[in-house]
């Protein structure tokens, strides 16, 4: 997707502006990739966009300076060598800055050697954390990463048809994860997140990811998987069944589906997060499994899989038009089985509607 870097610097320093601190500080995250459509592999060394109202630096290793340069109109880059360290290039950057600040907003997901770089160039400066401004700037999508969202979604759904596939008797949770990853990458998916497989009492660890039990006749087997296509990330589960579902199952499944249904009708654009959650919790509860819906309704999903809104109690904040988020709520029997069913929603002006085109009704497998 090409960023218009130049409209969302412009964004970040009025929110920076807003919230009183004269610098903001973003690492090689993916809100650095959101803000300047660059997205480097980050590692031990320090790289830091610094914006304040009239300037910007970018502090970058020697090693990835070229594939940087893209940013140069915006924001200046103060390259640095391994044998000598970010120390001079921080130094220099703040001169062209006007000076260290006294409040510094920094990314809450750079690494902590960056920061203690930072601060130890811009002496006495106080940081706090940017989540703020990096939550109102990447909250609301644009229709371009609605797209791009809707893209990413549809390579989940073929890895998902083709992990339901892979289902059988005898087949391992690995050998199922193996046939999603191979079909996301033929999809296009430049990267494969997660592929979990939770087949029987598994399915019941809501972040089991893998192992080589191999499925039975009888047992249920949750499918949560996801990748980024184009840096926008998918995520979605399924249910299948290996043989003739169980009345049990069946009475589960039915529950959670219903929840899905409940939250999908209570996002609407002013509704809070809670009340999201809440649609789904009470759905749940009132079936008389509330004690094992075991965590939150729904995260935002964007460039991280894993971003704001949180869909949860507490949460307070108004959903709006433009906002995509997961509808995952489960219910997990202890030593018997798990059900979840995860969709992808987008809060659009008509209605909110999921992006993935895939049923959620049980797959039967032989
Ligand atoms: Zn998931
Ligand atoms: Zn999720």
């Amino acid at each position: 997707m090409t960023v218009d870097a130049e409209a969302r610097l412009g964004r970040a320093r009025e929110l920076l502006a807003g919230s009183g601190a004269e610098l903001l500080a973003v690492g090689p995250t993916d809100s650095l990739r959101y803000l300047t459509g660059l997205g480097l592999v980050a590692d031990e060394r320090t790289c830091l966009l610094l914006l304040a109202p009239g300037a910007a630096a970018f502090v970058v290793p020697r090693l990835n300076s070229d594939e940087a340069a893209p940013i140069e109109p915006f924001a200046p880059r103060f390259a640095w060598e391994d044998h000598s360290g970010p120390g001079e290039a921080l130094a220099a950057a703040l001169a062209h800055l006007g000076g260290a600040p006294r409040r510094a907003a920094v990314d809450p997901e750079m690494a902590a050697s960056a920061l203690l770089d930072l601060l130890g160039a811009a002496a006495g400066a106080e940081a706090e954390s940017a989540a703020p401004i990096l939550r109102a700037l990447r909250e609301r999508k644009g229709a371009d990463e609605v797209a791009a969202l809707r893209d990413s979604a549809a390579t989940a759904d073929a890895a998902m048809r083709a992990a339901i596939a892979a289902c059988r008797v005898g087949a391992t949770e690995l050998q199922v994860a193996a046939a999603a990853r191979a079909a996301f990458t033929d999809a296009g998916a430049e990267e494969v997140c997660f592929t979990a497989v939770g087949s029987g009492p598994n399915g019941a660890l809501p972040h089991h990811e893998l192992s080589a039990r191999e499925l039975r006749a009888g047992e249920p087997v949750v499918i949560d998987i996801g990748g980024k296509l184009d840096g926008y990330a998918s995520d979605i589960t399924r249910m299948a069944f290996v043989g003739e579902p169980t009345e049990k199952y069946l009475e589960v499944h039915g529950i959670v589906e219903r929840a899905v249904v409940a939250a999908l009708a209570a996002a609407r654009p002013g509704a809070t997060c809670g009340e999201v959650d809440a649609a789904a919790r009470s759905t749940i509860a009132a079936a008389g499994y509330g004690e094992h819906f075991l965590h939150r309704t729904g995260h935002g999903i964007g460039l991280s899989t894993h971003e704001p809104p949180w869909i949860m109690a507490g949460e307070d904040a108004p959903l709006a038009e433009g906002m995509v988020f997961s509808i995952e709520p489960g219910i997990y029997l202890p030593g018997e089985f798990g059900v979840r069913l995860e969709e992808i929603v987008h809060v659009g002006a008509e209605a909110t509607q999921p992006l993935s085109a895939l049923t959620r009704e049980l797959e039967v497998v032989p």
